[in-house]
């Protein structure tokens, strides 16, 4: 059948069939238009493709090669290895897991493009790359400056015979034989505002782009819808709250949280007591609330959401605290209780290692209203925790948290105000647009006398200099953190581990110091042990991997070393740093940097020694970032989007922003194309559902 429309079946199109349309149908791809959407996930051509002499580790590269040689390897971990050249040299990718499947795959003299981040370990290596069998006169359409789509791949899809080459041909059919075009519904006068190109044109060379230029044109019509399909759904979720009446009425605060107040060691500053303000002034408004709460690293946030948390239990309302590691949830529980219940405010913590009997009583307390704050892990979320009346959900370190289950708390309570804090600042411009439907309180400056770490990094020979430094500042009184980017010695790369330097240190230069260790194979009690030692002073080194780096606060750690800083990105060395500083004692981070160090990693050190300010770096990680990578929600806290950039389209999200407020005030008039737009955006937003909160 030749005559292709956008509504046809995928199982009728040639090269289709019912196996195939099956295992497309599970990708929510049925129709001609679904798979026209189903983007390639990267593009082969001479300006993508890395010699194999010229790969840089710990940068994420594309080679194409032929299969030398392949098989099993074994050690302490089995793996499956194969040997991929170019006229340039070799490399080896691994796997880890399906050997039996590999064994199947390769065979030697195939030609493969594998894409993945190159590491090194007895030579250049990617681990679980991502792989695409190339007929064999590809290589020569690479060369010859083709542009070749890569779709994305899963098991499922491969099995039923839909490889990337497949679905490429698929595609290909499709665009050569379809009868209708897709409808543009975008105003001509913001196409031409933004240089953006029709939309049929957009997706027909998105798959097949003549060269870069054209593909980036595609990209930015694309990712311009995309946008505006983002945009609608903050937009259309704060109509939707504005309409929502809260149940409950708050009373003026009173005697409970003067109280609070005056029994606090410090003085609120200026920022942390006008964002106070702009949260009580919610909780006491009719309609929910739905508020993020930022601020750098040490600024004070939890102080403001437990005050939030006394103001709410002074109504006589229930508050839930979600942390998103068990260390942090105990701290905060640990710190705030004893205030809490000089107020007559009851408090529990709720985490997975709880034993069951001890979870069972939390629960029953907390759905019986014997508990007015729970603070908590995860554990949270499950079903067996359930609230008589949840008034406020407190989300700390939010971009830890999945939509899902961020969502999942909320439901737990009748529309309940929602606070949610990060310390991953979103660039301010940024947030305000993209999450029009959140309302912002940001605390500006940190408590006073702190002073900004002083930040250095070093290549990895001034490890022993260091080490000493390190000696010298404990014996001083101060104590330090260690940070390592990996518990155990691995084979797949060369890096150091908290369970080595653990063994060799306190058998050497630290012999006669008090260390300790953590990491997240150690049990919780023990691990709360320690760091409760290093937090009354009685451990003077903390060798810790990352899991110290959310939230974690001993104001008398002055020093930090972290090991490996060239595998880090800006926004976690940034957190890390957050541990210390933050006294008014003069703190030290030294970044050690293992060779070889690519271009990417030495402006990524250099840029963090240069500021400490959050929301510089925030910025920065995103430039640095730099095209071609996803933002995942939950690693960065950002919307995941597809095609989008928030770095380089920021353009077109003021320009999408622009058209949807003129489409709203226009909503009255019968004005046929803006009306037919909103029309499309709304069915679309039904069709799916991202939000940061409720719903
Ligand atoms: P973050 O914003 O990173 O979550 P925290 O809430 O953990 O920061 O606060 C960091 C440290 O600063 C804590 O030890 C806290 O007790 C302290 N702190 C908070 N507010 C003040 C203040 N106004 N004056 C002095 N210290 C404060
Ligand atoms: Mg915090």
């Amino acid at each position: 059948m030749a005559d292709l429309k956008l509504d046809s079946p995928l199982q009728y199109v040639k090269g289709v069939g019912p196996r195939k349309a099956e295992a497309f149908g599970r990708h929510g791809l049925n129709t001609v238009r679904d798979l026209l959407f189903y983007f390639p996930r990267q593009y082969l051509d001479r300006t993508s493709v890395v010699p194999i002499n010229k790969l840089q580790v710990d940068q994420p590269a594309t080679i194409i090669g032929t299969v030398r040689a392949h098989g099993v390897l074994h050690g302490r971990r089995r793996r499956y290895e194969v040997i991929l050249e170019d006229d340039t040299g070799a490399i080896s990718l691994l796997w880890f897991a399906g050997l039996r499947y590999w064994e199947r795959t390769f065979k030697k003299g195939q030609l493969f493009a594998a894409t993945g981040m190159v590491s090194y370990f007895r030579g250049y290596q990617i681990v679980h790359p991502d792989l695409e069998r190339l007929e064999d006169d590809s290589s020569q359409m690479v060369h010859a400056g083709r542009i070749i789509p890569v779709y994305p791949q899963t098991a499922e899809l491969n099995k039923a015979g839909l490889s990337s080459k497949s679905i490429r041909r698929i595609t290909s059919f499709i665009l050569a034989n379809l009868t209708e075009q897709l409808d543009d519904l975008l105003p001509a006068e913001v196409r031409e505002q933004s240089r953006l190109i029709d939309l049929h044109t957009a997706i027909a060379k998105i798959h097949f782009p003549d060269n870069r230029e054209q593909l980036e044109a595609c990209r930015r019509r694309v990712a311009f819808d995309e946008l505006l399909g983002f945009l609608y759904l903050a937009f259309r979720r704060r109509a939707r709250k504005d309409q929502t009446v809260k149940k409950h009425k708050y009373q003026p605060p009173g005697d409970k949280l003067r109280t609070f107040k005056e029994s606090l060691p410090f003085e609120l500053t200026s920022g942390q007591k006008k964002v106070t303000r702009e949260i009580f002034d919610d909780l006491r408004s009719a309609h929910p609330m739905t508020r993020m709460l930022q601020g750098d690293v040490g600024c004070g946030k939890t102080v403001v959401a437990v005050a939030a948390a006394a103001y709410v239990a002074e109504n006589k309302l229930q508050a839930a605290f979600m942390a998103p590691t068990e260390i942090l949830a105990e701290q905060h529980f640990r710190t705030w209780e004893p205030f809490l219940n000089d107020l007559g405010i009851t408090c529990e913590l709720l985490t997975s290692s709880l034993k069951p009997g001890e979870k069972k009583r939390v629960a029953e307390a907390c759905a019986g209203q014997t508990v007015d704050i729970l603070f908590g892990t995860h554990a949270l979320i499950y079903d067996y925790v359930s609230f008589k009346k949840l008034g406020l959900v407190i989300i700390d370190e939010q971009h830890r948290f999945g939509v899902e289950q961020r969502s999942r708390l909320h439901a737990k309570g009748d529309n309940p105000d929602l606070l949610v804090m990060t310390a991953t600042p979103i660039p301010r411009t940024l947030a305000l647009t993209l999450y029009g439907d959140l309302d912002i309180s940001t605390i500006e400056g940190l408590p006073p006398g702190r002073k900004p770490v002083r930040t250095v990094w070093r290549p990895h020979e001034a490890r022993d200099k260091v080490h000493q430094f390190v000696i010298d500042e404990v014996k001083k009184g101060g104590q330090a953190y260690i940070i390592y980017p990996l518990v155990e010695k691995s084979e797949l790369i060369e890096l150091e581990s908290v369970d080595d330097a653990y063994a060799e240190l306190t058998q050497g230069v630290f012999r006669d110091l008090k260390v300790g260790m953590v990491h997240g194979r150690i049990r919780p009690s023990e691990r709360d042990e320690i760091l409760g030692h290093f937090r009354d002073g009685r451990i003077q080194i903390l060798m810790a991997t990352t899991v110290v780096e959310v939230g974690i606060d001993n104001p008398n750690a002055t020093l930090m070393v972290i090991e490996h800083a060239e595998r880090f990105g800006l926004a976690q060395l940034h957190q890390l740093r957050g541990r210390i500083g933050r006294s008014d004692k003069q703190s030290t981070l030294v970044a050690l940097a293992h060779p070889p160090l690519s271009d990417m990693a030495r402006r990524r050190l250099e840029y963090f020694c240069s500021t400490t300010d959050g929301f510089a770096i925030a910025e920065a990680d995103l430039e640095l970032r730099g095209p071609g990578e996803m933002f995942g929600v939950k690693q960065s806290g950002l919307p995941e989007l597809k095609v989008a950039r928030l770095s380089s389209d920021r353009d077109l999200i003021e320009a999408a922003r622009n058209l949807l407020t003129l489409l709203h005030k226009d909503n009255s008039k019968p004005d046929q194309v803006h009306r037919r737009l909103l029309k499309q955006l709304q069915l679309q937003a039904d069709s799916r559902s991202v939000a940061l909160g409720g719903g």
